[in-house]
């Protein structure tokens, strides 16, 4: 049996089996596994190293997630879902959810509502979402999700793929899997093998934590670098564990040595159950002025908060215009120095006076 499969197999599906594992009491664990399942390969529960660190907020069921506030579907992914398992809310561009399990339950999991839940697809709910990607030509782009398409058999990802590249105006597919943070065996050569096929081919992961790199995840990384697929990373914002400037830079930065570009961070969605994850927009505001300018470009990603009720994605800076008219934009830049940059593209006398900075 490979590796994965193994993995999978003795995955901690049960209260009794982690409050053990963990000397904790099970009783909390049973209630919130009543609302919402419990699941954690080996290797990521062997990340931990004590109690409520990084790894163990992520994968460990908290009281907490029984109260506070929320909604279910925040993002109202089934509100703008025209057949089961797509959400077509950008013209160009679906998401395809094409598996209800994941290697671990995240915590602090957006689709909590549907992950784990078998009957959240179904065969033909996989044939029906191709069957509307192959008459709607405006889709340029599809996003392979789910839950985690990574946890589905080699041949039904070959076949989902395969459909997919059949389809004329399909430009780009992309996948989005954390298996390389929570279950790197996943990435195996048959696997490399089946994904090299269907380039355009892009990957996005999910590492919150300095402490989800492992050898493990950076041989993952690289077998699917090698593959020939870039890759990026999709971080969610999350007290207590990554919610502080120099762990979040930390991170970036080996998410690059590990050839994985950072591409978003997310402002923790309004989920029910999750609050006790959520920051403050000012503190991803504090982070990403942290970053640019301080480290290189390529580790620095965008910050977006996914509007409530379906408004789609949008990216926060913290504001670099101090003022701006008709003459000229004033500007600040990463080290608070106030420069001046015409309004106009012509230079005349009166605005041509970008040659000097003032300092704050
Ligand atoms: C995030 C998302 C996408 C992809 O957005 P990009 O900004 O292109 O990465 C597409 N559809 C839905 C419903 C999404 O939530
Ligand atoms: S892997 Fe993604 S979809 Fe699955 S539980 Fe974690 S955050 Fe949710």
């Amino acid at each position: 049996m490979e590796e994965w499969k193994k993995q999978v197999r003795d995955s901690i599906t049960t209260p009794q089996k982690v409050a053990d594992i963990l000397s904790i009491s099970c009783e909390e664990i049973s209630k919130v596994h009543n609302e919402f399942p419990l699941r954690i390969t080996p290797y990521y529960l062997n990340l931990i190293e004590e109690k409520d660190d990084p790894i163990w907020k992520q994968a460990i069921p908290d009281i907490q997630e029984l109260y506070g506030s929320g909604f279910d579907d925040p993002l109202h992914e089934e509100h703008d879902s025209p057949v089961k398992g797509i959400t077509h809310r950008y013209p160009d561009r679906v998401l395809f959810y094409v598996s209800p399990f994941c290697a671990m339950y995240c915590r602090f999991c957006t689709r909590k509502r549907k992950v784990s839940d078998p009957q959240s697809v179904k065969e033909t709910d996989l044939l029906n979402g191709i069957s509307y990607i192959k008459r709607h030509t405006e889709i340029r782009d599809v996003i392979v999700s789910g839950g985690d398409p990574f946890l589905l058999q080699d041949e039904t990802i070959d076949f989902i793929l395969g459909q997919l590249r059949a389809i004329p105006h399909i430009e780009i597919i992309r996948i989005g899997t954390r298996t390389p943070v929570t279950l790197p065996h996943r990435i195996t050569p048959s696997l490399c093998t089946i994904l090299k096929k269907y380039h355009p081919l892009f990957i996005n992961t999910h590492f919150n934590h300095p402490k989800d790199i492992t050898p493990e995840s950076k041989e993952a990384c690289r077998m699917l670098a090698d593959s020939g697929i870039p890759l990026g990373n999709q971080s969610v914002l999350l007290k207590g564990v990554n919610d502080d400037p120099v762990v979040m830079k930390v991170l970036l930065h080996k998410l690059l040595q590990i050839r994985v570009r950072p591409y978003y961070i997310y402002q923790a969605d309004l989920v029910t159950g999750t609050e006790h994850f959520r920051t403050t927009v000012q503190k991803g505001l504090e982070i990403i002025q942290n970053l640019r300018g301080h480290t290189s470009g390529l580790a620095v990603p965008h910050y977006v908060i996914d509007a409530p009720n379906g408004g789609g994605k949008i990216a926060l800076i913290p504001n670099p215009v101090v003022e701006h008219n008709d003459d000229e934009i004033v500007l600040r830049n990463y080290e608070k120095n106030l420069y001046r940059y015409p309004s106009s593209t012509c230079l005349q006398e009166s605005n041509c006076s970008m040659a000097f900075a003032d300092s704050e």
